[in-house]
């Protein structure tokens, strides 16, 4: 049985007049995160994480912010992609791990929402995608509420 394990990163700046999606989760707050797509800071992680594991680069050369194909996407799509870069090199997901910093709002109420909807994206129960959250104890720009971070460990086997 061959296993392999990645692991991703990712940062959004927080601005007002933007969306807050994290884990494919609308979540009500006044400020959202920026970027080129809809900007799921947990999602992209996981992104990386996956492509990670199989050495296949980063989401950035996979999904590049200079395309207008993915300008506003949803990333619950990218995830979807990516999943399927996974599969097409015949591996399966054994479970993911994460944890998402930022200093508000409070994530926790949101957490089973967000594993109901990345496990069924890629094909696993909810209790198989971990989610965590943290604060920087208002450390930083995380803390001054600029930023939010996610990283993400992802383990596959070969199928
Ligand atoms: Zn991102």
């Amino acid at each position: 049985m061959s296993y392999r394990i990645g692991s991703g990163i990712d940062f959004h700046q927080l601005a007002t007049g933007r969306q807050l999606w994290i884990g494919g989760v609308l979540i009500p707050h006044h400020k959202g995160a920026v970027g080129h797509s809809d900007a799921d800071v947990l999602l992209h992680a996981i992104c990386d994480a996956l492509l990670g594991a199989l050495c296949l680069g980063d989401i950035g050369a996979h999904f590049p912010d200079t395309d207008m194909t993915y300008k506003g996407i949803d990333s619950k799509l990218l995830l979807e992609k990516t999943y399927q870069l996974i599969v097409q090199k015949g591996y399966s997901i054994v479970n993911i791990d994460s944890t998402l910093c930022l200093q508000a709002p409070k994530i926790a109420p949101f957490i089973p929402a967000m594993q109901q909807v990345i496990a069924r994206i890629v094909e696993l129960e909810p209790a198989d995608v971990s989610i965590k959250a943290t604060t920087t104890e208002k450390m930083g720009f995380a803390g001054r509420e600029e930023g939010l971070v996610a990283y993400a460990t992802a383990l596959i086997k070969k199928t």
